[in-house]
């Protein structure tokens, strides 16, 4: 591995300082598109590092819940303009990061700003209601107080928003918080808590402590001082957290995976089907929890969808993210390139046919980066791992039905209920969808991979624990309810 000598090593943020870890040992963040080059190094930390985080947390939450709504919401409105003045550059570090093109880190950036924003706002808005008593001399309302120190554990495919979208509601709503990011894209988190210092943020209100998700992560999961736990990640990591925090009697909050499916009926418009299928399902490699990965559609319109499918797909560039012209990166790292073929290669043994890519891309341009070709597989039926695990990569499985009725059934047939999506002109079908498709986000005649920052996000069934985060939805897990009773 060449170093380069410019790459430069981050430290964690502890009680308002950068502090190397007591281990004295980093680690080196690749750039995927590049395996030679780094990116920069982040501290490989300590159980011991995080207690100090944690200590700071727990301190200066004191203070900061003491703060007005409108002062809390005053730093995030700074964050957001510190971090606007660097948007080119944190969103070139998360394309260098995690290897998505410029354009979707330049768009996930400016969410994460928006959502700086939308939370900076909530701080002055209603927090309880007015509930009438048995005793009419008295009043009772309901008030919400913060969890304490909150544990923010995120994952690399979007490294700005998701810490962004755990980070602003807790500070929001007077919680401190400790945030270990995913180790792939430690780096662009150090550049976002950068915003947070030059906002000015009081010492310990925000600590970031980067390392192994085995130490660190965990180390959140069961440390007696850390109140509130959001996760967003993997199932397996996902529900070891949760059994942690239940054990101890902590809240958490957990977004995990997804098995997206599109249903395309015999009445949709195909143009639109195929535009959407296809971003839905490559954009960011495949690498979103909402992304597209089994495609349903009615056999009348079957041939005629599969041809513009393979059509359009063919005229995907692949390539280096921050190169203009190109549509989609290499995937994030190693592990999930060998996981993605690892699943190709199921597909083909367990019998589907493979219609289009499924070979990595090794020669020249491509040869130090984890690149795979966009991959569609035909006569995919629901036992096969394709279309029942969570790839996260760029890969679709086409399976045809005969009605709406039966796509349905295949659609639910599944462990998880992330987002999906229908393609239909038919109100009838729609209404079949909404009423009867698992999932926590349900989209018709749009792309299965789309949050708004202002709506209630998160899955059914295996996709999450059942909480919601975004919009109003964060005060849910972010505050608890003081029921208040007072008479004279
Ligand atoms: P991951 O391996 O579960 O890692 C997520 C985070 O957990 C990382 O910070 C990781 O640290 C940490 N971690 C690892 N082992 C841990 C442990 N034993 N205890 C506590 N923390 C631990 O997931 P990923 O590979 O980063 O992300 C991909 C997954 O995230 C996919 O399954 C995807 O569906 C899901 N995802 C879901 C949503 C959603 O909103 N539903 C959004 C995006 C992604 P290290 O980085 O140091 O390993
Ligand atoms: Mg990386």
């Amino acid at each position: 591995m060449t170093v380069t000598t410019e790459a430069k090593t981050f430290m964690n943020y502890i009680n308002g300082e950068w502090e190397a870890s007591s281990t004295n040992q980093v680690i080196a963040s690749i750039n995927p598109a590049n395996k030679n080059e780094i990116v920069g190094y982040v501290q490989n930390s300590s159980k011991e590092d995080l207690d100090l985080a944690v200590a700071a947390a727990k301190k200066a939450q004191i203070e900061w819940k003491k703060l007005t709504g409108a002062v809390r919401g005053q730093y995030l409105y700074n964050v957001a303009n510190a971090m606007e003045k660097r948007l080119g550059e944190i969103a070139e570090c998360a394309t260098r990061e995690m290897g998505k093109t410029l354009a979707e880190a330049k768009g996930e950036t400016t969410r994460g700003i928006a959502i700086l924003r939308y939370y900076a706002g909530e701080g002055m808005r209603k927090v309880g209601d007015v509930i009438p008593a048995t005793d009419n001399e008295a009043l009772m309302f309901t008030t919400r107080t913060p969890l304490g120190v909150v544990g923010v554990i995120t994952p690399w495919n979007f490294p700005v928003a998701i810490p962004i979208w755990k980070m602003a509601p807790a500070l929001i709503y007077g919680n401190t918080v400790v945030i270990k990011p995913a180790t792939e894209t430690a780096v662009t988190c150090a550049k976002i808590v950068e915003c947070f210092e030059e906002a000015e943020l009081p010492a310990g209100v925000l600590n970031m402590v980067t390392g192994s998700g085995s130490v660190i992560g965990q180390g959140i999961a069961d440390h007696p001082d850390i109140n509130g736990i959001t996760f967003t990640g993997s199932n397996g990591v996902g529900k070891k957290i949760g059994q942690a925090a239940l054990a101890r009697g902590a809240k958490y909050q957990l977004e995990m995976g997804g098995k997206n499916p599109v249903i395309v009926a015999a009445d949709a418009d195909l143009d639109l089907a195929v535009e959407a299928t296809i971003s839905g399902a490559f954009r960011s490699t495949g690498q979103k929890c909402t992304a597209t990965s089994r495609v349903i559609v009615q056999s009348d319109v079957y041939e005629a969808f599969k041809e513009k499918l393979l059509a359009k797909t063919n005229e995907i560039t692949i390539g280096d993210g921050l190169t203009e012209g190109i549509w989609m990166g290499p995937c994030a790292n190693d592990n999930q390139l060998k996981t993605v073929l690892s699943y190709i290669e199921k597909g083909v043994e367990e019998g589907a046919t493979l219609l289009l890519g499924g070979e990595q891309l090794k020669e020249s341009d491509y040869e130090h980066g984890f690149y795979v070709q966009p991959t569609i597989f035909e006569n995919v039926t629901t036992d096969m791992a394709i279309a029942q695990e969570e790839i996260f990569g760029p890969v679709i499985a086409l399976m045809k039905v005969d009605s709406i009725k039966e796509a349905l059934e295949i659609a639910n047939d599944v462990q998880y209920g992330l987002s999906a999506s229908i393609f239909t002109t038919n109100i009838g079908h729609m209404l079949s969808f909404i009423n009867d498709m698992d999932a926590g986000l349900v989209r018709i005649n749009a792309e299965s991979a789309g949050v708004e920052l202002q709506a209630p996000f998160g899955g059914m069934k295996q996709s999450s624990s059942h909480s919601r985060e975004q919009g109003e939805a964060a005060k849910e897990f972010f505050t608890s309810i003081k029921t208040v009773f007072v008479k004279s």
